[in-house]
């Protein structure tokens, strides 16, 4: 068995350097932005760019495991018309760009209905996700993300993703969900206990349904259960837990699903020893490719390099 495990990389020096990153890595999936995340500003792609990208995905066999995320700014949800159409504007743009890279997948936020109620926002929402796929025709799938419950947030309970899905129906081959772990945690899911993770999936095959469930980003939360907080923390090292990250890995639907992790990058690790986390978590035993870049990689920075001497050599 193989797992599509990878880390959000930066497209610094072209989106086609992105790809590079990812494989010296030894990862099997990854994640971008097409642009910088924290601006409305974008430039269109370079075209030599974007063949450079989509061959390399080809050759480094990344065809299906790459996800592209949604910049910041936008709130599809919003009251506001101006920043309604700003973002309905980014929403159509992104999912052009993403196309031209040949990406499957799209993942949104869901926005903030500024204190005027979930319906209000949801109104907003579905006319921009419907208004953008009936502009854009091209198979890149839209992936609506759980929120974390911060205040007046969209879609942080599988009940409200559900009457979202419900809402797109006329859609279904264009839509699906990205679960985020940190996210769901600090909503109120315990995904810390066997208990927790055992109600939080079946939770979400009521509500939601694993049929719908595209791509999981993998993300320990550095607060509490409920906190309503989205920060993210290096797998293991936040209230999550490594026992946390076993039992989710132990789940059959998410371990087959192309893992995003969107870990810090600090003293206490890098994203390699984040991604090797995974696989020692999951309890899957890198083939014997992966573990060659990794040793490669750690020549080079030996950051992590207690992760792998330390789990994953003993497996
Ligand atoms: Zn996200
Ligand atoms: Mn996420
Ligand atoms: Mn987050």
């Amino acid at each position: 068995m193989i797992l599509h495990v990878g880390v959000h990389v930066s497209i610094g020096g072209g989106v086609d350097k992105a790809v590079d990153r990812a494989y010296n890595y030894g990862s099997t999936a990854f994640q971008i932005f097409t642009r910088n995340p924290r601006g409305w500003m974008y430039k269109p792609l370079k075209p030599d760019e974007v063949t450079l990208f989509r061959e390399k995905v080809k050759r480094f066999g990344y065809d299906g495991y790459v996800v592209s995320h949604m910049p910041y700014l936008p709130n599809l949800s919003s009251p506001d018309d101006n920043i309604y159409q700003k973002s309905l504007d980014s929403l159509i743009n992104e999912l052009n760009r993403a196309g031209e890279l040949g990406i499957s997948y799209l993942v949104i936020h869901l926005g903030s209905h500024m204190g005027k109620g979930f319906e209000k926002g949801k109104e907003r929402l579905l006319n921009a996700v419907s208004t953008a796929l009936d502009m854009v025709d091209n198979d890149v799938m839209i992936l609506l993300e759980n929120m974390a419950g911060q205040r007046n947030s969209m879609g942080s309970r599988f009940e409200e993703i559900q009457a979202l899905l419900d809402g797109l129906s006329s859609y279904s081959d264009r839509i699906g969900v990205c679960f985020d772990t940190a996210h769901a945690f600090a909503a109120g899911y315990d995904l810390s206990t066997s208990k927790g993770v055992e109600y939080t999936f079946n939770e979400f095959e009521e509500y939601i349904g694993f049929k719908w469930l595209k791509v999981v980003h993998l993300n320990d939360s550095r607060y509490e259960l409920a906190s309503g907080r989205d920060v993210h923390e290096h797998i293991g090292l936040g209230y999550i837990g490594e026992k946390g990250f076993r039992l989710i890995l132990s789940n059959k639907e998410i371990i087959k699903m192309p893992l995003i992790l969107e870990t810090p990058v600090d003293k206490k690790r890098g994203d390699l020893g984040n991604i090797m986390m995974i696989w020692y978590l999951a309890g899957v035993k890198p083939p014997i490719n992966i573990l060659k870049k990794w040793e490669e990689y750690l020549e080079k920075d030996p950051q992590d390099k207690e992760i792998y001497e330390n789990y994953i050599l003993k497996m």
